[in-house]
């Protein structure tokens, strides 16, 4: 789960990270009385109008602009708020700016870049950090990944104190804002952790003029699954940002995440799943989506991913594919029955059932006269789906 920049520099502040503060605005008529308040409350005259979208590479895309006064904040914050902003992350579509988030500006002698996130790999944390941060971040990463630092943390031990020590120097961090830096750190350590988040990312961490070290930006992303004992983190999901299916089947506790393809696929088990989408790739086609229906796959459950599924108007076709365990395939194949000839399909539907009662389901479907590609393989099944769409 993504939030927004003013929402993870609140749990930075929280933390005791200095962040670079302002206010939010949703609607235009509050522009002003903002402005105001962060010029009274942050002590400025200048300001930055940033763009509140889970997308990154705002400020290359227009939507972070720096103002020198409050009458030039109150033209960008217009301009910003209501616009459609394109970044490298939103896709050629863009993304709505509903919020704009009105800071103090602050005078900027250095960008660092420091992030958080779980190297599987060493089954620890990692801390990056580079002394080249900003917005050309990729770059670096890219072209002189040898300017990116890495501190693995063992998450038994935690962040110990000379790692974070080690962090700074090697960033070239000196006096004051070398204690500076390892208090941010540490702090930013223990905002991953009791957050559970899955990224926590500073960039830029600035050094102003004044010698003082802030956070500019700020990002997290956060493992759904724990958000069941994450409840303030999760009341800080915006929906707008996602996509509106899945979103959907969140609600209807389906597994679905959309792709680009046109092969539409209902299936249980996310192993049985991701087996079926390389399957149908290695058939020539392309999956739209993947989708998990767990393990009761009852009428109301193939309903639903019927309608999540068809809702992408991409799909041409759906494969089932489900195996019966617990779940009995005859169930199932009522399921489909009812399903199908409820919502009037338009589009081909190839099934393939196996496991218990697979021979009482496909006498079934057989015999109830709905239109769908019965095929008995899973190889079958992925031959049939792809001839049907090309
Ligand atoms: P991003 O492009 O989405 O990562 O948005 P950021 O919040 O990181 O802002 C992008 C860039 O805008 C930063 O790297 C800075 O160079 C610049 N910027 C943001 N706030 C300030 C500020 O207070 N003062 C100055 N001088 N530049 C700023
Ligand atoms: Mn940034």
């Amino acid at each position: 789960m993504k939030i927004h920049e003013y929402q993870a520099k609140e749990i930075l502040k929280e933390n005791g990270v200095p962040i670079q503060d302002g206010f939010v605005v949703e609607n235009e008529a509050d522009i002003e009385s903002t402005i105001d308040k962060v010029a009274k409350e942050f002590k400025c005259s200048q300001f930055v109008v940033k763009a509140q979208i889970h997308a990154g590479g705002r400020g290359l895309g227009g939507g972070v602009k720096f103002c020198p006064d409050k009458s030039s904040a109150i033209e960008k914050s217009k301009e910003i708020l209501g616009m459609t902003l394109k970044t490298h992350q939103t896709g050629p579509e863009g993304q709505l700016v509903r919020k704009i988030y009105i800071t103090e500006a602050l005078d900027i002698e250095k960008e660092y870049y420091v992030a958080i996130t779980l190297d599987r790999t060493q089954s620890k944390h990692v801390i990056m950090a580079s002394s080249e941060g900003g917005v050309d971040i990729e770059e670096v990463a890219a072209k002189n990944p040898e300017k990116i630092i890495k501190v693995w943390v063992d998450p038994n031990l935690g962040f110990q104190a000379n790692q974070a020590r080690q962090l700074a120097f090697r960033l070239g961090f000196e006096g004051d804002s070398f204690k500076q830096a390892v208090k941010i750190f540490k702090s930013l350590y223990k905002a991953y952790e009791v957050t559970d988040a899955s990224i926590a990312e500073i960039n830029p961490l600035v050094l102003t003029e004044q010698g003082n070290v802030i956070a500019l930006d700020a990002k997290f992303n956060f493992d759904s699954n724990a958000l069941y004992r994450q409840k303030d983190v999760a009341g800080l999901r915006d929906t707008h940002e996602e996509d509106p299916t899945e979103v959907e089947a969140d609600e209807f506790n389906l597994n679905y995440i959309k792709l680009d393809g046109n092969v539409g696929c209902m299936v249980n088990g996310a192993g049985l799943a991701m087996a079926t989408m390389d399957i149908i790739k290695l058939k020539g086609g392309e999956p739209a989506n993947f989708l998990d229906v767990g393990g009761g796959a009852n009428v109301e459950t193939v309903k639903n991913g019927f309608r999540i599924i068809l809702s992408d108007k991409n799909v041409k076709a759906v494969l089932i594919n489900i195996f019966g365990g617990i779940v009995r395939c005859d169930r199932v194949a009522n399921g489909i029955i009812q399903a199908v000839s409820e919502l009037d399909l338009s589009v081909p539907v190839v099934v393939r059932l196996a496991g218990t009662n697979a021979e009482e389901a496909k006498a079934l479907l057989e015999n109830s006269g709905v239109s769908i590609i019965p095929a008995e393989s899973l190889e079958e099944a992925a031959t049939k789906v792809v001839e049907v769409v090309t």
